[in-house]
């Protein structure tokens, strides 16, 4: 199996430990014919991309891409901030990016008191003390994610269950209707082989990347691999092994906000 491009990766803009342009020097070292940078949204209390740095951004992916004869993305891995599914990119940023990753992260500014106390915190304890969800947690982080997915154009879902239970046939399902690819991520496996079948069933298309915060990790997918073998996952369902996934137009885009 050949990878085509590794989607899913930091730099130094939030808080991975490299340049763009290291990134996609492994990624042409690699044999990757694409790579998006997709640092962490603006709303991460810590790590979160600046929009002033935005400019510079561009400039490194475009001298980087020159450089190294492979296309680059501009992405964003945007975190989910509510229990509504708000998103941390203000609407007229959205389109500062080629394609939106978005996922569940701890410490970023929740988009209300209420989303603090309800969603963040509860989430953060369960996680912490390794606790089981209750099902109406499960139900209550599930229609967050499934309002995220409707609201705003997600190209990609990243780590689905990590630090947030949901039902993952549920999301699936609703990722398959709205055009969003669900991330087999390559740090780490955050739902059973069971869950991973309850997902297949409903038709979504997957993808797999690195989500390397290091340039030595990027293109680095071995877990995903060994896992596609496992659950044996059909290779037309995961849309960055030979060659390049359908992204949804920017017109398509446009028409989610
Ligand atoms: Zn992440
Ligand atoms: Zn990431």
């Amino acid at each position: 199996m050949v990878l085509f491009g590794d989607y899913h990766t930091h730099t130094k803009f939030s808080h991975g430990k490299g340049t763009v342009e290291e990134n996609a020097r492994t990624a042409r070292e690699m044999g990757l014919k694409q790579i998006a940078i997709t640092d962490h949204g603006l709303g991460h209390i810590a790590f979160g991309l600046r929009k002033c740095k935005l400019p510079h951004l561009a400039r490194e992916i475009k001298e980087a891409s020159e450089k190294y004869g492979i296309k680059i993305y501009k992405g964003v891995e945007a975190n989910i901030i509510g229990l509504d599914g708000q998103i941390d990119i203000p609407l007229d940023y959205m389109d500062s990016f080629d394609i939106i990753l978005c996922g569940f992260h701890k410490f970023v500014w929740p988009n209300t008191v209420n989303d603090f106390f309800n969603f963040f915190l509860p989430n953060f304890f369960l996680d912490l003390f390794n606790i089981q969800s209750s099902s109406k947690r499960v139900e209550l982080n599930t229609a967050a994610i499934i309002n995220n997915i409707k609201r705003f154009p997600v190209d990609v879902l990243t780590h689905i269950n990590y630090g947030l239970k949901v039902d993952c046939r549920r999301v699936a399902k609703a990722c398959a209707e709205h055009g969003t690819f669900i991330e087999i991520n390559g740090k780490r496996t955050s739902y059973t082989d069971a869950e991973m079948m309850d997902m297949l069933d409903t038709g979504v298309k997957f993808i797999i990347n690195s989500d390397a915060h290091s340039p030595s990790r990027v293109g680095d997918v071995r877990i995903c691999l060994e896992l596609i073998k496992r659950v044996n996952i059909p290779r037309e369902r995961i849309v960055n092994l030979e060659g390049e996934p359908q992204w949804r137009s920017r017109r398509e885009r446009k028409k989610r906000w």
